[in-house]
Order: C-alpha cells, then sequence, then structure tokens
C-alpha cells in the first residue's frame, strides 16, 4: 500500500498533536439539514469526516442541523441515516440541534444580559438597507439600545407564542461598521409558528444557522468543525458567538473550510434537486439520473467507487469542477473487478442456423469473470434460434467491420464459429432474419484446429427460445450543458436533456431468472446494469449502470 501524503487538515490536525493537543479530544461531525436527500457532494464531507475519525480513532457524531422546521422532515433524517451505512460509515451519535434548542435559548438570555444581543422590531427591509454594503458601513437602528429588560421581555414573548411572524427578530450586538457583513448585528433568533419534526409545537422561535452551529459544536466539543469554503466570511461570527459562551476548561471548536465537490452536467444544491423531483422532471430522489446518493446507488453505483472518487479527488482549498466521467472511472474499475458476465441482447434481431439440427439444444460452459477466478463458470443454452446485435450485422460490410457479414466468419461468445450467407427481408425491405452456417468443429473451449482459427471478431448472442424478456433502462445525462446552474439568463431547468431516459425490450440469458434488485452484472460488450427496484416476480427490469467505455469523450 502506498503511502499518501497528508492533506490540508490532516496537517493541521497533526501540527495541534504535535504542539500538545491531546488525540482523545479529536471529535469531528458530519452535520446535514435534512431537508433534502444526500448527494455526491455530501459524499466528499462524509469521506472527510469519517476518515478522519478511522484515521486518529476518534468519534464522529451525525449531528442532523435542524435548525429550519419550514423545510425540515423525518422522511430526509431516515434517508440520510440510510445513505450513509450505505456508504460505509458509522457514526458515533446521533444528535440534532433541536435537541440544543433550550441550552440555546438560555445562552441567547445570558447575551441579552450582557449586553450583547437585542430586539429588533423593524421590517426585513429596514434592516436591510441599515446594513449597507461591503463597501459602505452600516448604521445603527433605533432598538439597538433597547434596555436589557425590554429586551429579556420581548424575547420571552417571542418564545411564548405572543407575536407574530416577521414582528421582532433577536440580534447580536456586534458591529454595523464592521468590514465583514455577517458582523453587522447577524440575526440570532426569527420567529416561525411552524411544526418541528422533533420538537412539536413546543417553540415559536428557531436560532439562525450562524448562531446555531457552532454553538452546537462546542456542546458536543467537536474539535475541528469543517465545512466549505463559503462559510470562510462564517468564520469570525462563529468564533465570536462562542466568546460568548466558552469555558477554558472545555475543547474550543474551530472552523476550517475546504473546497466543495463541484461536477460537470449536473446541478447540486438541495433546492434545485427538489424542484426536479416536485416538478416530475425525474422520478423522485432516488431516480437513477440524480446526483443523489440513492439515486447512484439505484443506477448501480457502488459504495467502494464513490469512496474511491473522494479519495481520488483529494481535500484541498481551491475550488474546482470535477468531470463526471472520473466518477464513472472508478465505478468502472469496481465493477471490472466484481461484476459477472453474462449476455444479453438489447436490440434483437433473429438469427438462424441452418445447418444445426432443429431440436437439438446445447449447455456450453461460460466463463463468469476472466477478472475473478473464484467467480467460476455456468452454463448457456445454445439452439438452432438466436437473437444477436441488429447493429452487429450489416449485409454489405466494409473490409474493416469485425462483425457480421454474407460470406464472412466470426464466433459467438462461448459457442461456434458461424458464417454469414443469406438474409430475408419483409415486404419493406428490412431484414427480418439472417440464415448462416455454423462449424461444428470450432466449439469454443473443445481445443480443436478449427476451434482456434482465428475470425474476425466475436458477437454475443443469446438462444431465442431460453431467454428471458426483460426491461431495460438506458440512461444518458440528465443535463445537455457542463454547467447548467450557471448561466445568467436562462434557468438550469432550460438546460434538461429530453432523452435521458429510453426504455427497451432486451433478452437476457436465462441464468438471471432468480436476480434480485441491486444484484450487478457486465452485459457482455454492451456495459454494467443492474437490477432495478421496481422489479416483480414476472418483470425484470434492468437499469444501465455505464458502458464499458468512456462515451462522455465522444
Ligand atoms: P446544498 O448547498 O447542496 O443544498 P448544504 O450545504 O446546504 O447542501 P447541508 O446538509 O447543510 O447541505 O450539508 C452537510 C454537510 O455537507 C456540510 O458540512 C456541507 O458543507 C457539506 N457539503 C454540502 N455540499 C457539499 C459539496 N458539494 N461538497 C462538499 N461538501 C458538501
Ligand atoms: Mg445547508
Ligand atoms: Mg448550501
Amino acid at each position: 500500500t502506498e503511502e499518501k501524503s497528508l492533506h490540508f487538515i490532516e496537517q493541521i490536525i497533526e501540527d495541534s498533536l504535535s504542539g500538545g493537543f491531546p488525540q482523545d479530544k479529536l471529535r469531528f461531525r458530519f452535520p446535514p439539514e435534512p431537508n433534502g436527500y444526500l448527494h455526491i457532494g455530501h459524499a466528499k464531507s462524509i469521506c472527510l469526516n469519517f476518515g478522519l475519525g478511522l484515521k486518529y480513532n476518534a468519534p464522529v457524531n451525525l449531528r442532523f442541523d435542524d435548525t429550519n422546521p419550514a423545510k425540515e422532515e423525518q422522511e430526509y433524517v431516515d434517508a440520510i441515516k440510510e445513505d450513509l451505512k450505505w456508504l460505509g460509515f458509522n457514526w458515533t451519535e446521533e444528535l440534532y440541534s433541536s435537541d440544543y434548542f433550550q441550552q440555546l435559548y438560555d445562552w441567547a438570555v445570558g447575551m441579552i444580559k450582557n449586553g450583547k444581543a437585542y430586539i429588533d422590531s423593524q421590517s426585513s427591509e429596514d434592516m436591510a438597507i441599515q446594513k449597507g454594503t461591503p463597501t459602505q458601513p452600516g448604521v445603527d437602528g433605533p432598538y439597538r439600545n433597547r434596555s436589557i429588560e425590554e429586551n429579556l421581555t420581548l424575547f420571552e414573548g417571542m418564545k411564548n407564542g405572543d407575536f407574530p411572524e416577521g414582528s421582532h427578530v433577536l440580534r447580536a450586538k456586534i458591529d454595523m461598521k464592521s468590514t465583514n457583513m455577517l458582523m453587522r448585528d447577524p440575526l440570532m433568533y426569527r420567529i416561525l409558528h411552524r411544526h418541528h419534526h422533533r420538537t412539536g409545537n413546543d417553540w415559536n422561535i428557531y436560532p439562525m444557522y450562524d448562531y446555531a452551529h457552532g454553538e452546537s459544536d462546542y456542546i458536543e466539543q467537536i474539535s475541528h468543525s469543517i465545512c466549505t469554503l463559503e462559510f470562510v466570511m462564517h468564520r469570525e461570527l462563529y468564533d465570536w458567538f462562542l466568546d460568548q459562551i466558552y469555558d477554558e476548561s472545555k475543547v474550543r471548536p474551530h472552523q476550517y473550510e475546504f473546497a466543495r465537490l463541484n461536477l460537470n452536467y449536473t446541478v447540486m444544491s438541495k433546492r434545485k434537486l427538489l424542484q426536479l423531483v416536485q416538478e416530475n422532471i425525474v422520478n423522485g430522489w432516488d431516480d437513477p439520473r440524480m446526483p443523489t446518493i440513492s439515486g447512484l446507488r439505484r443506477r448501480g453505483y457502488t459504495a467502494a467507487s464513490i469512496r474511491k472518487f473522494c479519495d481520488i479527488i483529494g481535500v484541498a482549498k481551491r475550488e474546482n469542477v470535477i468531470d463526471f466521467s472520473l466518477l464513472e472511472f472508478c465505478l468502472r474499475e469496481d465493477l471490472n473487478k466484481t461484476a459477472p458476465r453474462v449476455m444479453a441482447v438489447l436490440d434483437p434481431i433473429k438469427l438462424i442456423i441452418t445447418n444445426y439440427q432443429e431440436d437439438k439444444e446445447e449447455w456450453l460452459e461460460a466463463e463468469n469473470n476472466q477478472e475473478d477466478e473464484s467467480a467460476g463458470f455456468r452454463t448457456v443454452p445454445f439452439s438452432r434460434e438466436l437473437y444477436i446485435e441488429r447493429e452487429d450485422f450489416l449485409e454489405e460490410a466494409p473490409a474493416k467491420f469485425f462483425r457480421l457479414s454474407l460470406g464472412r466468419e466470426v464466433r459467438l461468445k462461448n459457442a461456434y464459429i458461424i458464417k454469414g450467407e443469406s438474409v430475408v427481408k419483409d415486404a419493406a425491405g428490412n431484414i427480418k432474419e439472417i440464415h448462416v452456417t455454423y462449424d461444428e468443429d470450432s466449439r469454443s473451449g473443445s481445443g480443436s484446429e478449427a476451434s482456434q482459427r482465428k475470425v474476425a471478431g466475436t458477437l454475443h448472442w443469446v438462444s431465442i427460445q431460453h431467454a428471458l424478456e426483460v426491461e431495460v433502462r438506458l440512461y444518458d445525462r440528465l443535463f445537455i450543458d457542463e454547467a447548467p446552474d450557471s448561466h445568467k439568463e436562462k434557468n438550469f431547468l432550460e438546460f434538461i436533456n429530453p432523452n435521458s431516459l429510453q426504455i427497451v425490450k432486451g433478452f437476457v440469458e436465462p441464468s438471471l431468472l432468480d436476480v434480485k434488485a441491486d444484484d450487478k452484472f457486465q452485459f457482455q460488450r454492451l456495459g454494467y446494469f443492474n437490477v432495478d427496484k421496481d422489479t416483480t416476480e414476472g418483470k425484470i427490469v434492468f437499469n444501465k449502470t455505464v458502458g464499458l467505455k468512456d462515451a462522455w469523450e465522444e
């Protein structure tokens, strides 16, 4: 195993350890807001935080950042847990910011008493005007110097539900002239008369992310609170809120920022993914075209391939855009080692071997995976009438066509060498049947001289009378633009690929009779396919996971 160089967060941790920070005080968290399903971007943060936990033998909490009841739901909590487990990570504790609502409230009361927070009763428009701009300092509002008594009374009233939404907010009293806009008296609490998925109707006020996040880290004694680069400017505020409550005997959390994952040909904001779901552009959060963990899983991605991808892209401080093909590369590498090979025909044309006995059938030996000796062999039925892929035959073929044509020989995989003899056409002139002859002595693996004859190519096939009819869902990218949400004048929905899903009827070898959802195969010469959860007793449904070669480079 190769030595990997440390990424910058590991380097920070190594430095603090050598500076005397006790290793048993290291503690990390992954903090999703349960307002949507996890996506491949989250996987980067998950692999980073849980990876540090494994490397330093330190706890990693799963903290649901559930401070906005307007958007959060139990369904998302459950889905997030399922996805994390599937990715192969175990959290130390399952925690919720909402469990800290009382503590957060008490600290806020303390801050009011210390003159560090006040109730503002203006409209949000007025507050925004007073806030100024990045180049223009803000000005103090008329409520900034309310008495502590009045602030306490109002805050309690807000909590008890005495006031309508939007009538008051609690603001930190910091500096309206700070060069950092976020420090110009940021909101700490707003009134929301909403049902919360965990605290029900207990609360009429809910803390803002910036206040709740750092204080929750402190409650959990998180040593390294890792987030994405958009939060760089928030760090000053994160530290300010901690200053108000920090007790020297405790671990003081620090925020560190890394570059988020950006992937081309997709969108990753949960708000946009939700829009795709709600407008029925896709069939749910786990639609195989979605960049969600559940969508990738349903598409046939393996957890190992996603972890490998995160490992390859690494952790750095510079934003970039990763090619979707890198994710597919990691998947192909994994499936190549693990997916059994089978034969399937997705665009069938009938082939008749005129010199093969009509009632005869043979069960021929086929290797399951040449990359994995332990995968063994199976048998596949062979008979006089087969399906081959329509594009594998040309009546008049150029010299470099390494497939079947009239007068030319090819091998049928695991079977015999055949030679094109004639075609039968329908009234419209379309080929209905291809008639061939076979060389009886050329069976694969028979060791005969004829079996070793070199022919132009090898085709996959299925025996018509033995084949299973299945549904196959062929996917293309969901967006036709590399960066669908980067256009100023156009909405990302204008770049939806209208042909991202094509459903075909295919035929597969009978060894696939008893497949279960999530089983993965290589359909030889076609790509990797997995069994979809829509599969029922009478109907097998396959998803095309990925092709054998990179189709994105064309
Ligand atoms: P989005 O902006 O995509 O809707 P979010 O950041 O609001 O997602 P959270 O549930 O708040 O979603 O994120 C949980 C954790 O995952 C956070 O620490 C966040 O920084 C991280 N994360 C989210 N998106 C990415 C990404 N694209 N790359 C890396 N980490 C991410
Ligand atoms: Mg968020
Ligand atoms: Mg976000």
